[in-house]
């Protein structure tokens, strides 16, 4: 692995990185190494907690995407909870109002242990900037799950360099074909690749990454012995479907990215939804329909095409009312439902979203 020539584009990457070598009679594809142990004397795996070459391939592909190092976790929450184990000590970490949930929760966990936590709309560079006076981290998610705020990255980050804040940066909406925080300043970037780097909903897998630095080598390691001693990592199978997932995230992505595009600007024409939540890029999108929670339910229900499920980022639409869960933050309204945009034809998800919307008249 590793004999690309510099420079290649993201859409040649997510193909071409994490391949074995060429030589004559290589594979094209690496394998399912299913092993726990290996051959003395200790070479540099020794034991299948410590390393594997499935993850080896993933993590080089994910690296090369982001500009930084990966480590491979069971889930997202996996790595999450690995990268906050980062923030020092009692400090206080500046975070959204409404992120991810489980997130949230386990932020909250952390206030538990002493933590202070400094909730921000984090849409608004000034009062992220404010809080990170005296901070010990800044939690970043941009786009928010599900309320599709969009934060000025590049700044906030700035921010929390100039202020020497440990920021983490959650960037599973909008995938590394949008959005490198690693080159903007983050120091270690999470993702759920359950979503949209696998993309076909059948495989939970998490991925933490840091800079090619000696500060980001420092971080790296601390997450790897996380990671070894605590026991949060992936299969070997998970991390080569994750891989093979992620040959075609950049046609998924723009395909996915049009159909959100021509979905937001005709809903946003529909009297039948009140506000549509689009960042302008990617595939999430949010809508509060007309009427309440129980006129939402009955859209999400009404639908044929679109699944209501949980999860996002898959090949397939999925539509969800996130409010249906007591874990939501009372921020995301009764009638917001979640979209995750798939491949499919345009206008069959239109007519399906309309006849959902008719079923259900607000
Ligand atoms: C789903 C999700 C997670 C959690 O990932 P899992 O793989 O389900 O553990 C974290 N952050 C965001 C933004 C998510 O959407």
């Amino acid at each position: 692995m590793g004999d690309l020539p510099e420079g290649l584009a993201p859409e040649t990457l997510v193909v071409a990185a994490g391949r074995p070598p060429r030589r004559p009679g290589a594979p094209v594809n690496v394998s399912v190494e299913l092993s726990t142990t290996y051959a003395a004397p200790p070479g540099s795996v020794a034991y299948g907690r410590y390393d594997n070459a499935t993850w080896a391939a993933l993590q080089e592909a994910i690296g090369a995407l982001e500009g930084g190092r990966a480590l491979a976790f069971a889930s997202g929450m996996a790595a999450i909870s690995a990268a906050l184990t980062l923030v020092p000590a009692g400090g206080a970490i500046v975070a959204p109002r409404a992120a991810y949930n489980t997130t949230t929760a386990a932020l909250v966990d952390l206030a538990d242990h002493g933590h202070e936590l400094r909730w921000v709309d984090v849409a608004d560079t000034a009062e992220v900037t404010a809080a990170l006076r005296g901070a010990a981290a800044l939690w970043l998610e941009s786009p928010t799950n599900p309320l599709m705020e969009v934060a000025d990255v590049p700044a906030v980050l700035a921010a929390a360099r100039a202020s020497g804040v440990l920021a983490l940066c959650d960037n599973t909406f909008a995938t590394p074909l949008r959005c490198r925080p690693l080159a903007l300043g983050a120091d270690v970037v999470v993702h759920s690749a359950t979503k949209y780097l696998c993309g076909h909903s059948d495989v939970l897998l998490g991925v933490a990454l840091t800079r090619p630095d000696a500060r980001g080598d420092a971080l790296h390691e601390r997450l790897l012995a996380h990671r070894s001693r605590y026991g949060g990592i992936a299969g070997p199978m998970e991390a080569w479907l994750v891989l093979r997932g992620l040959r075609t995230l950049a046609v998924r992505l723009d395909r996915a990215g049009a159909n959100a595009a021509t979905l937001a600007q005709r809903l946003a024409a529909d009297p039948r939804v009140d506000r549509v939540r689009y960042p302008g890029f990617g595939a999430m999108l949010a809508v509060e329909v007309a009427g309440d929670a129980a006129a939402a339910d009955r859209v999400a229900a009404a639908c044929r095409v679109w699944l209501d499920a949980t999860s996002l980022g898959g090949v397939e639409s999925l539509i969800e009312r996130r409010r249906r869960y007591p874990g939501e933050s009372d921020l995301v309204p009764e009638n917001l439902l979640r979209l995750s945009v798939g491949i499919e034809d345009v206008d069959d998800l239109w007519h399906d979203l309309d006849q959902a919307l008719g079923a259900a008249p607000g």
